[in-house]
């Protein structure tokens, strides 16, 4: 009995699913890797871009910063044999802002702090005295300075850039000084925007309090920014490149450098966001590119995996009923295309062969006599109910050895059998190819014979009781045999009307003198 196949998956699913799953993850890992790489590869460029732009800004800034320095360092030269002279003070700051349109106050200052002369000119400006820390600074120190970022006398952010005044006998005389408006989008907007991106990168520039001198969002200068990683890198005087959230916490690829002009710091950055939108993009089209050779290439796999799976599924099916009949020819038409399969059919078809070949041999075994080797009873039986539903005409010979009991009683048992065999041979011989010899038991048998009436019947019957009566048996002598004969008429319908028929005949045969053949019925 077949044990039902509780599997759902076939080979096909199988191999589907498996080669799916590595595809898939093939293709998994190929975006991952190309998605990092090119990720890494878009960081650290926007990095260098940044640390390159931050650091022309830096040296932009410082020379503007040396340019301004050196003429305040012309005009205090000029001034400085004739500070006393208020009208020359006033030309020389006419003169130098005229010049230089980037500074956007130019003033002169006595060693106090008071203003000598200044242009633009704010009204009552002039005379009065600067309190300013940034301004007490320089006219402490002597020196050339470029100021923090301070809230001037006016009320505006500026910055101020000052040179000392000595006069020809190298006193310190006071301060040439020009102030640049941080507010008004001046000189530090146009450095910035000298190298200006639209790709979401800015810069800013802070000053070393922290204080923002630029940026893009004008509401933001002058604010105090304490938490940007990068700006607090930068003004310990360094330059170079940081990936880092901003003071608000957004991620950041930020550049950065120093003005040593000024110890001011300048800071380029990109959102990281905005410099990886173009790998997403890449992402997107390299999927775009590879769905339709991955469809094609399932395709392929779907065709090669029905063509590898055909023949065993067809294998597999046949094989669920290796006993039919048509079996081996169903096994010979499988294409077996390649090495496995076409060994898979090979076994099966030699396997079949054989069982089939056995199946026959037990077939023959299950239906004939072991000692004479003719049909059995059940053969009997079976060919009788044949020509019972068939209807075909055919007559029947019942035969009995004579005397049967003496042989064994005088010769053996053994000798007996041979006799049987003997006997067996020669009403086999005495048939025709299609006509049924069967040992009926014991020392009786039955010859059936197709399409055959009553008078050829007895001739038979007659041939057969002759042959046995002229061949003697070995060891033993001759036999003689009984035969009653009956032909299918109307009287004998069924198969064991036949059969009775025939034994009734052969009983007469017996009682009237053996060695004899029995074929009409006693009036
Ligand atoms: P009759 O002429 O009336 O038929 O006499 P008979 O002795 O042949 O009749 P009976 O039926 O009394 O005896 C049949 C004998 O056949 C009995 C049995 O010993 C013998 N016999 C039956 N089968 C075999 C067999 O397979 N081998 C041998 N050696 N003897 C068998
Ligand atoms: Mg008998
Ligand atoms: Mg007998």
């Amino acid at each position: 009995m077949s044990m039902p196949n509780r599997q759902f998956l076939g080979l096909r699913g199988l191999t589907l699913i498996f080669v799916l799953l590595a595809v898939l993850a093939t293709l998994a890992i190929c975006l991952i890797v190309a998605y990092s790489v090119q990720r890494d590869a878009l960081i650290s460029s926007t990095l260098e871009s940044n640390r390159v732009y931050a650091s022309k800004v830096a040296s932009s800034i410082g020379e503007f910063l040396r340019s301004a320095q050196d003429r305040l360092q012309f005009s205090s030269q000029r001034v400085a044999s004739h500070f006393d002279e208020p009208a020359v003070l006033k030309d020389e700051v006419i003169r130098l802002q005229a010049q230089d349109a980037e500074l956007d106050v130019v003033m002169i200052l006595d060693r106090q702090g008071k203003v000598m002369a200044m242009n633009p000119e704010v009204p009552g400006m002039v005379g009065s005295t600067l309190i300013a820390s940034e301004v007490k600074q320089a006219l402490t120190l002597h020196q050339p300075l470029v100021s923090h970022a301070y809230t001037s006398a006016t009320g505006q952010l500026i910055v101020f850039i000052s040179r000392p005044v000595v006069g020809p006998d190298g006193q310190f005389l006071g301060l040439m000084g020009g102030s640049v408006h941080l507010q008004e989008h001046g000189v530090m907007h146009g450095l910035i925007s000298d190298h200006a991106y639209n790709d979401g990168t800015y810069a800013f520039i802070a000053d070393s309090n922290h204080r923002l001198l630029y940026h893009p969002d004008h509401a933001q200068i002058g604010q105090v920014i304490t938490n940007s990683p990068t700006m607090n890198t930068a003004l310990q005087g360094q330059s170079g490149m940081l990936a880092a959230p901003n003071y608000q916490g957004i991620p950041m690829l930020a550049g950065y450098a120093y003005v040593p002009e000024a110890g001011w710091a300048v800071v380029a950055q990109q959102p990281e966001a905005q410099a990886l939108a173009p790998l997403r993009r890449l992402m997107r089209e390299m999927l775009l590119k590879i769905v339709p050779a991955g469809v094609l290439g399932l395709l392929l796999i779907l065709a090669g995996t029905f063509l590898i799976t055909r023949p065993l599924r067809q294998l597999a099916r046949i094989a669920s009923d290796l006993s039919a009949p048509e079996t081996p020819r169903q096994l010979a038409a499988v294409r077996g295309w390649y090495a496995e399969a076409g060994a898979i059919r090979q076994a099966l078809l030699k396997g079949v062969q054989l069982l089939h070949k056995q199946m026959g041999h037990l077939h023959q075994v299950a239906l004939s006599d072991p000692l004479t080797g003719l049909a059995n009873r059940r053969a009997m039986d079976a060919a009788l109910a044949d020509f019972e539903q068939s209807g075909q005409p055919y007559a029947a010979l019942a035969l009995d050895i004579d005397h049967f009991k003496r042989v064994n009683d005088v010769h053996g048992h053994d000798a007996g059998d041979r006799a049987l065999q003997q006997i067996a041979q020669l009403i086999q011989n005495a048939s025709r190819a299609i006509d049924l010899a069967c040992r009926a038991g014991g020392e009786e048998f039955v010859l059936l014979l197709p399409d055959t009436g009553l008078e050829t019947a007895t001739q038979v019957a007659e041939r057969i009781r002759q042959s046995i009566a002229n061949t003697p048996v070995e060891g033993v002598g001759a036999l003689t045999i009984s035969i009653g004969v009956a032909c299918k008429d109307a009287d004998t319908v069924t198969s064991a009307d036949m059969l009775k028929r025939a034994d009734e005949r052969l009983y007469v045969a017996k009682q009237t003198g053996r060695n004899r053949v029995v074929a009409a019925s006693p009036a």
